[in-house]
């Protein structure tokens, strides 16, 4: 579904990714860990297509789709999610009119405004999120959990085929994890797969991984089932560096 073949991007001229192979199938998902700094938000800029980053060499297909040749909107249209973070407040626009902004446009056929709403509603429900949620402006005075909530609540009314999730590695709460997880664990099936990229073993508690990846320095230096997520968590990051390192 997803195949990623000796991805090799840089940003303002410094090579970051350097030969990153990831294959990702229907129905899976995938956690890559990381050491701080090895390149883990840059591969979710890249998948997503953020204009500073630019592939140097490698692919990247998505249903046998170059995405590398489409604009970020383009690939939400084939059914990726990327989380886009939005970082700035956007004054007069409600979550609900994002929302809609957002169905519309992967979508064919503009959805009706009730059928909109009912839809909206239900995944609030489902979120145990209060519906005033849905008037609030996007990301005025949001908490980092009220805007993982907004992603999530974003990930439940598209429905993509794969989403890219990065956990950033600072300020999200259990709350917000576990946010993060019941969204995911809400669409897991075997029409949909997940990348989820995180620093820390926690959120691999609420979202069981089929297969965890290491990044290192740019690349994926081994791959195993979620017990290597326990293993990394015991064994820390150091013992990564010093079994996989090229001494850099
Ligand atoms: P991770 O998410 O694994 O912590 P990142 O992808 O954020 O790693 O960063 C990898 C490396 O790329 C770091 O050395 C970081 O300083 C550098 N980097 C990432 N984004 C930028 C950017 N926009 N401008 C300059 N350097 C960047
Ligand atoms: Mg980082
Ligand atoms: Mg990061």
């Amino acid at each position: 579904m997803l195949k990623i073949e000796n991805l090799h991007a840089e940003v303002e001229g410094k090579e970051i990714l350097k030969g990153l192979t990831l294959e990702v199938g229907r129905g899976e998902i995938h956690a890559i860990m990381g050491p701080n700094g090895s390149g883990k938000s840059t591969l979710a800029n890249v998948l997503m297509g953020h204009p500073r980053y630019e592939v140097t060499e490698g692919s990247v297909t998505f249903e046998g789709e170059d995405v590398l040749e489409l604009e970020p909107d383009e690939r939400a249209k084939l059914g990726m999610f990327l989380a886009f973070q939005y970082p700035s407040e956007v004054p007069g626009v409600s979550v609900a009119n994002f929302l809609r902004t957002a169905v519309n446009s992967v979508r064919e056929q503009e959805v009706p405004p009730m059928e909109m709403y009912k839809l909206l509603q239900e995944k609030m429900r489902l979120m145990d999120m209060d519906p005033s949620f849905a008037e609030r402006y996007l990301n005025e005075g949001f908490s980092g959990g009220e805007k993982k909530r907004n992603e999530i609540l974003q990930l439940l009314v598209l429905q993509p085929k794969l989403a890219i999730l990065d956990e950033t590695d600072s300020g999200l709460d259990i709350d917000a994890l576990q946010v993060v997880a019941r969204g995911v664990n809400q669409m897991r099936g075997p029409e949909f797969s997940a990348v989820v990229i995180t620093h820390y073993q926690r959120i691999l508690r609420y979202i069981e991984p089929d297969f965890v990846h290491v990044m290192l320095d740019g690349r994926i230096v081994t791959s195993g089932g979620k017990e290597l997520a326990e293993e990394l968590e015991s064994k820390g990051y150091d013992w990564v560096r010093q079994e996989f390192g090229a001494g850099t």
